[in-house]
């Protein structure tokens, strides 16, 4: 997949819209466009990575706000208490779609293993 072609670079670019939640020089996050629970957000890096195969192209401090800002947007949108999940799709058999690296960020109602 072309960076031109990926539909998270357009989202980063902004040439497509999307709900922004947090954005910064690195990492920008916004709503899922199929929300599968009460919040559902999108961390990613600006730069395009395809996988966790590719995540060692990521300089480390980037790599680490991913965590950062997933944290940080859970605690805005207020689900640190009850809690949340940080899950990433990796590969055809779990059903990754978009393959530009993505944090989902997943709250605001139980949760269970697959
Ligand atoms: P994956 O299965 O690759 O881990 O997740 C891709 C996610 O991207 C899905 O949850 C899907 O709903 C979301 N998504 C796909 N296209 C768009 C879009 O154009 N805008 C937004 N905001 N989310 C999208
Ligand atoms: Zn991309």
């Amino acid at each position: 997949m072309d960076k031109e072609d990926c539909l998270f670079c357009k989202i980063v670019r902004k040439e497509l819209d999307s709900e922004v939640v947090y954005e910064d020089n690195e990492v920008f996050a916004f709503e899922d466009i199929n929300g599968r629970a009460p919040v559902h957000v999108l961390v990613v890096p600006r730069q395009h990575v395809a996988n966790l195969e590719e995540v060692g192209e990521l300089p480390d401090r980037v790599t680490k706000r991913l965590f950062e800002v997933a944290s940080e947007v859970a605690e805005r949108l207020g689900v640190t208490e009850d809690g949340y999940a940080v899950r990433i799709n990796n590969g055809r058999d779990a059903g990754q779609e978009i393959f530009h690296l993505h944090l989902h960020v997943l709250g605001g109602k139980r949760l269970g293993m697959p």
